[in-house]
């Protein structure tokens, strides 16, 4: 794969998973009442934001009526509330809210994916689903290699997957493998054809398990997405 366009084009035609493809699809048939009027996206979800990003942000899967319904990571959906509202206060998005593809959400050198694609039943992939999916990642990893400089793991799924993907792109992870943790940062070294290090932070997730019982505040995503954001060179 030559671009990150391709690549995403090419994720969104992805049907390597049997269970996800049936629930996703299911999911956009029933519907939920609220979303009625919706045409679901019902696919899988590629990343989003630009192909020269500096930073990325690793988070879990599609949520069913989220990136599922607007086909866009974490739109529409309570964490990407929190998420994205964090991602404006600290002036790496254009405007505070993410309703849908189309409502002019731009992010500044930041990116955001996820090491499943489709949404899972439960929110809950499977190992089998998550290393099968890894490719996407791996490919997404090697394409922003030239300019990425930080990694912002939102979870401890999305901590056990991108290590795997960022090993196979030349960064390995250090030995013992660092625990996953809100507020830990992990500085891979500098490799040959790419100046600097990169930073991996890991940052609890923003579902809603956590920010509604104050597990996780917005200032603490503010915190993370700051440091990460200074790592890459963006503010
Ligand atoms: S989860 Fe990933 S590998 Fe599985 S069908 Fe979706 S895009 Fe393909």
């Amino acid at each position: 794969m030559r671009s990150v366009a391709e690549l995403d084009e090419r994720i969104v035609g992805c049907r390597a998973c049997p269970r996800l493809v049936a629930w996703r699809e299911e999911t956009a048939r029933v519907r939920r009442p609220a979303f009625r009027d919706w045409e679901y996206w019902g696919r899988p979800v590629p990343g989003f934001g630009p192909a020269d990003a500096a930073m990325l942000l690793v988070g879990l899967a599609p949520a069913a009526h989220g990136g599922n319904r607007t086909g866009r990571m974490f739109t529409g959906d309570r964490a990407g509330d929190v998420l994205f509202r964090a991602l404006y206060d600290v002036g790496l998005a254009n405007q505070p809210t993410s309703t849908h593809r189309g409502d002019g959400m731009t992010l500044r050198g930041v990116r955001m994916t996820a090491p499943v694609h489709c949404a899972p039943p439960a929110n809950r992939p499977t190992v089998t689903e998550r290393d099968t999916c890894r490719a996407w990642l791996t490919n997404e990893l090697r394409l922003l290699r030239p300019t990425l400089r930080s990694v912002v793991v939102l979870g401890g799924f999305g901590w056990q997957a991108a290590w795997p993907a960022l090993a196979a792109t030349g960064r390995p992870a250090p030995r013992p493998r660092p625990r996953f943790g809100h507020g830990v940062r992990v500085t891979l070294p500098a490799v040959p054809d790419v100046a600097g290090p990169l930073e991996v932070f890991g940052c609890y997730h923003v579902s809603q398990q956590n920010t509604f019982t104050g597990r996780l505040t917005p200032a603490m995503v503010r915190e993370v997405l700051t440091a990460a954001a200074e790592s890459a060179g963006l503010r």
